[in-house]
């Protein structure tokens, strides 16, 4: 199939939004997509690191547009009908003006970073909600990267000249490029005079004036180069809005204003550790009460005397913490503390004058319950298969006490 090259008018205007153009050829391919090109087009094909335009043609929705052998295609939601030959484009001029703005915005920080620490730019993103560029670059500073946003919103505001031209190989000499083209034919250069010479297919608006703010957002290490996160124009505006709607929110629950939150947050920060530490005593305090209580209940043995307890979910550190307060109060004390819950768990523990090996005993259990586990002569804990109930665990536990006891 022989098509002639399409007639690229994003390149002879970019602020044309309409046009009629003659319908030259129309497929469907082999995913049922309607594909449609024509003698001109206003719709710039993704490319360059910008993504395509949408909008209609005649009643049909832009969906996707690519260029292929100098050919622009444009995919359309259902096909024209067969015998159309001149159709109206409209394009989306939202989307395209934003994305006229990123790239330029794009052009413009990446000319201050190798302008101000001859860091080239490797690859440009144009993202549905920030753009990132690959810096190739070691390290970044918050005040390295404040001074080139500076620098780069200082030429936006200087509203300069954007200016783009094709130009052959011999030409293409004169300028002082900071990166070669990637293309041998057809080079084009987008140049903000005295600034800026960058080989470029996208499109980019007259003047710097209409990129609008240039926002630095953060930046990561990035195999072993920096990506920069940044936003360019109405993004930029619409960022701080939500950013601002947002510490509003915040001040308001911390009944605050924007410039106390800081000692807010702070405020709350130690009051919540004051609160945790509070807890934490009143916790241990409980033990040690809980701990007495056990101990009166304790059943008595020749010599020694045997605490036990069942409880449905409790944290094993808890238990452990609590059948120590338990053989701190009674050296001659055997507990054996079990819970319930996500795990059947248990703790063995024993007073120093209790002579008996919490270890040992541990180990007697496990085989029992399938279970895993150790510990040390005074304290020990294990868990068991979840087919074992809390009641049975405990009656294997209380046999193998006693048969150590008898040895
Ligand atoms: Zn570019």
């Amino acid at each position: 199939m022989l098509i002639s090259a399409t007639t690229k008018l994003y390149y002879q205007n970019p602020y044309w939004r309409e046009c009629t153009a003659t319908v030259l050829h129309q497929v469907t391919d082999e995913f049922q997509k309607n594909w449609v090109a024509f003698d001109q087009t206003i719709f710039y094909p993704t490319g360059g690191g910008q993504p395509h335009d949408t909008g209609y043609i005649g009643q049909q929705k832009v969906l996707d547009v690519e260029e292929r052998e100098g050919v622009i295609w444009h995919q359309i939601d259902s096909p024209l009908v067969s015998d159309v030959k001149q159709i109206q484009m409209r394009m989306d001029w939202e989307r395209r003006l934003d994305h006229m703005q990123q790239h330029a915005g794009q052009h413009i920080l990446s000319a201050a970073f190798a302008e101000e620490y001859r860091a080239i730019t490797i690859s440009f993103h144009l993202g549905q909600e920030t753009c990132t560029i690959d810096l190739d670059m070691k390290e970044l500073t918050d005040e390295m990267a404040k001074e080139v946003e500076a620098y780069a919103n200082q030429i936006v505001l200087e509203n300069r000249d954007i200016t783009a031209r094709f130009v052959n190989e011999e030409e293409l000499e004169k300028y002082p490029l900071r990166k070669k083209p990637t293309v041998e034919e057809d080079i084009r250069l987008v140049i903000i005079p005295d600034f800026d010479y960058n080989p470029c297919g996208g499109t980019h608006p007259n003047r710097t004036g209409e990129v609008g703010p240039i926002l630095i957002l953060q930046w990561e290490k990035h195999k072993g180069h920096i990506r920069l996160e940044f936003t360019v124009g109405k993004r930029t505006v619409e960022r701080i809005h939500s950013k601002h709607a947002l510490l509003r929110q915040v001040s308001r629950l911390l009944q605050t204003n924007e410039a106390g939150l800081q000692e807010a947050v702070l405020r709350l920060q130690a009051e919540q550790s004051a609160i945790a530490n509070e807890l934490l005593q009143v916790k241990e305090e409980l033990l040690s009460y809980e701990s007495v209580e056990l101990l009166r209940k304790a059943e008595p043995l020749p010599d020694r005397m045997f605490i036990t307890q069942l409880y449905e979910e409790r944290p094993l550190p808890e238990l452990q913490k609590l059948a120590q307060l338990i053989t701190n109060q009674a050296t001659n004390a055997i507990v054996l503390l079990l819970t319930g819950g996500t795990k059947q768990q248990f703790v063995c523990a024993c007073g120093k004058e209790a002579h008996i090996e919490m270890n040992t005993w541990v180990k007697r259990i496990l085989p029992r319950v399938e279970g895993k586990g150790g510990g040390n002569i005074l304290i020990a804990q294990g868990g068991a298969a979840s087919t074992y109930s809390l009641e049975q665990i405990h009656t294997y536990a209380r046999e193998e006490l006693h048969a150590l006891l008898e040895k």
